[in-house]
């Protein structure tokens, strides 16, 4: 059964809880980002707070084997720390019974890497690399069955469920999908979910037109099914960063050696001919900063984005291109952005990033909805300092940018079946 997180009485019970904490460490195994274990906080702590106990489960990079460097006691003392209680652990995600079974109200219990197990993604180990594809099928047939035997040991641990880790919801893991079928009790999404939840729904079923999109990012083979969902959503879809010049190049424009995809074109003109048959108005840069080299200290200089010289690449959107994406952003109702519009990293070429995050931050002040989600844009709103400015941003690249393309996530569908 579903239930709400707000209204679970936790008293006396004992809570699974799934979290996304695969930070980045050092050398030294220390976290250089612990942003992901502080957005389980909130329901971390409302479990203990309620007077239940807590199993938090997650995975730590790609093993594909038991090794110590993706050992989750690396982060422990950290979680310790946030969380305020001293958690233990459990060398063994399949063996903790013992532990589970003796948590006390306000007590945690971290467990080992899921990904030590090849349960947790469902994926066969170990195949030869000639393996039939029959060998493979039955592989994986194996791993399958094994899974659900995996995912009811976790299960096992605890009274209820929670889902709080929209940074797998994209896959139907062990943990982050399958467990959910076999809680036949009380399965809730975390505080964390929940906020990606409503945010996807946000603009994906309850947006306030007008309605602008702005796609940016470097190619278009990556986003293309967002830029074709989109087109069902949006009034205005503005395109910009690397993967704009497919489009120019496609349309008959000199863009010198800038970035593109020339077996991309057919569909960067189909998207074109649907966008008017549809009536959304496309923003593509009419205008392009353009640079002589790939670096900080390159000679630049503003041209029209179809007149590229040779020997340039466009690297950032021009001052005109700007001042109409700004206009068409500040008389929008609902607004999403998903990758930069130019190379934000060089900082000679972050402008139209920053100028963009700035009008969100503008119609956010306006009233409008707006929403940062997946990929760089995540990066460049958080350095340049907007985070705060906008309705909301998300921490799920690949499970955002899915969720944007209209697909049913599996770690989403299985707490609500
Ligand atoms: P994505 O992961 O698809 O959102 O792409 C993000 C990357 O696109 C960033 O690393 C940007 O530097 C890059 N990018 C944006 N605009 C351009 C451009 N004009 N030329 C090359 N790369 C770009």
């Amino acid at each position: 059964m579903q239930c709400k997180i707000d209204s679970y009485d936790f008293k006396g019970k004992k809570a699974i809880v799934r979290v996304d904490f695969n930070v980045p460490l050092n050398e030294n195994f220390e976290i250089t980002d612990d942003t992901r274990i502080r957005a389980a906080m909130p329901t971390l702590k409302k479990v203990l707070a309620e007077g239940g106990s807590l199993i938090i489960m997650s995975h730590l990079g790609r093993p594909k084997k038991v090794e110590a460097k993706f050992s989750l006691k690396h982060i422990l003392p950290r979680v310790s720390e946030l969380l305020g209680v001293e958690v233990q652990f459990a060398d063994d995600c399949q063996k903790a019974q013992a532990q589970a079974a003796a948590l006390k109200p306000g007590e945690a219990l971290l467990l080992e890497n899921l990904r030590f197990y090849a349960e947790e993604e469902g994926k066969p180990r170990g195949l030869a690399e000639d393996a039939t594809d029959e060998e493979k099928k039955a592989a994986k047939a194996v791993v399958k069955e094994s899974q659900k035997g995996f995912v009811k040991t976790l299960a096992d641990y605890a009274d209820c469920y929670i889902n709080d880790a929209f940074g797998t919801a994209h896959r139907a893991h062990g943990s982050a999908a399958v467990i959910a079928k076999c809680c036949p009790d009380d399965r809730m999404f975390g505080y964390r979910m929940e906020g990606e939840i409503k945010a996807i729904d946000n603009v994906l079923k309850n947006a306030q037109h007008p309605f602008t999109a702005i796609i940016g990012g470097s190619k278009v083979s990556s986003k293309l099914a967002v830029l074709e969902s989109m087109l069902e959503r949006v009034d205005n879809l503005i395109i910009g960063g690397g993967m704009g010049y497919t489009f120019i190049k496609a349309q008959g424009g000199k863009i010198g050696n800038s970035l593109h995809e020339d077996e991309l074109m057919p569909n960067a003109l189909e998207i074109l001919a649907k966008a008017k048959e549809k009536g959304v108005n496309i923003y593509i840069s009419t205008q392009t900063l353009i640079a002589d080299a790939f670096s900080a200290d390159a000679n630049t200089k503003v041209v029209s984005s179809d007149q590229i010289p040779e020997g340039w690449e466009g690297v950032d959107a021009g001052p005109e291109s700007l001042k109409t994406w700004k206009d068409v952003i500040l008389g929008s109702k609902t607004v999403l952005w998903n990758g930069p519009v130019g190379v934000f990293e060089i900082p000679q070429f972050a402008k139209g990033t920053l100028e963009i995050a700035q009008d969100l931050a503008d119609a956010t002040a306006k009233g409008a909805y707006t929403l940062v989600g997946g990929g760089d844009s995540v990066a460049a709103v958080t350095q340049m300092g907007f985070a705060k400015k906008v309705s909301y941003v998300s921490t799920g690249g690949g499970a955002m940018l899915e969720a944007l393309e209209g697909k049913e996530l599996p770690g989403i569908a299985a707490v609500k079946e």
